[in-house]
């Protein structure tokens, strides 16, 4: 089973992302589940969690065709206790919100080490960070994405991800997210390299692990280290990887997400991929 769809708006309130999601044809969702651009949130009302659920049993969507993405402000690697606290704080605001909606998933990006302290001491501090955020919660598995590498990200490395989840105690509560641009801008060359890649994957992480994919074609060359996204076929990574992707049993039963740019056009790009299933 292929669950196909995007990262759809939830303005106005959470209970409106299902029925952005049914509109475009999508079986499965993203959504922030408060202001993505800002620290503090209001709490989610009881009223607003009821209709989420409500929608999503009347649009046909489960938790684990829903991937919610957390806040971009958040870096759960900070190099400075302070500011790593606020983030762990917030953190723990995004797996409580999924916890209320009854979610089971929470996707973000692993952080970044401002080049003030390494690469090995940034995962230190997410992965301790995800171990926090997991005491304080049930039932919501973190799935760390992995990035492009742009800037001072850490994550664009399998061996990255691997580290970190080498180092979360409960290892039934965390996962990745394989988006496709940042494999690619990482230097995992799909194009020309797509049994290997997901050979080295496998080997390096375990397809057990993989709880979400974002799917988004690039704008720039492998290896790039530049994380821009572009609508599926029109860009540097082309048409033949997605539709291998989903050709591939080993990508059933998580969510598959569109960050592509072009949100007018995600209804013709899930049907498209949902032609190869
Ligand atoms: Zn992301
Ligand atoms: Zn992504």
């Amino acid at each position: 089973m292929k669950y196909i769809g995007a990262h759809v708006s939830a303005s106005g309130g959470v209970e409106n992302a299902p029925l952005n999601a049914h509109t475009i044809g999508a079986t499965a969702f993203a959504l922030f589940t408060k202001n993505q651009r800002q620290w503090k949130s209001s709490p989610l009302s009881g009223k607003s969690i009821n209709a989420f659920k409500e929608a999503c049993i009347k649009y046909g969507y489960s938790p684990e065709q829903i991937l919610p993405h957390d806040s971009y402000l958040i870096n759960l690697g900070h190099p400075e206790p302070e500011a790593l606290n606020k983030s762990r704080e917030a953190f723990l605001d995004e797996m409580q919100r999924c916890e209320q909606l009854g979610l089971t998933l929470l996707n973000f990006h692993p952080g970044s080490h401002l080049k003030a302290i390494g690469v090995e001491e940034c995962l230190n501090n997410v992965a301790e960070s995800i171990n926090m955020a997991l005491e304080q919660t049930n039932g919501v598995t973190a799935v760390i994405e992995n990035t492009a590498g742009q800037g001072s990200n850490v994550g664009f490395e399998f061996e990255h991800l691997a580290y970190i989840i080498s180092r979360v105690k409960d290892k039934d509560r965390v996962g990745v997210c394989i988006d496709t641009c940042h494999a690619f801008a990482g230097g995992y060359d799909l194009v020309n390299n797509f049994d290997n890649v997901w050979k080295q994957f496998e080997k390096t992480i375990g397809f057990r692990f993989l709880k979400g994919m974002h799917l988004n074609d690039a704008k720039k060359e492998v290896n790039s280290r530049v994380d821009r996204h572009e609508s599926l076929g029109k860009g540097t990574i082309g048409a033949l990887v997605f539709e291998r992707i989903i050709k591939d049993g080993r990508f059933d039963g998580i969510p598959l997400i569109l960050e592509t740019p072009d949100e007018s056009i995600w209804e013709q790009e899930i049907s498209w991929l949902k032609s190869f299933v």
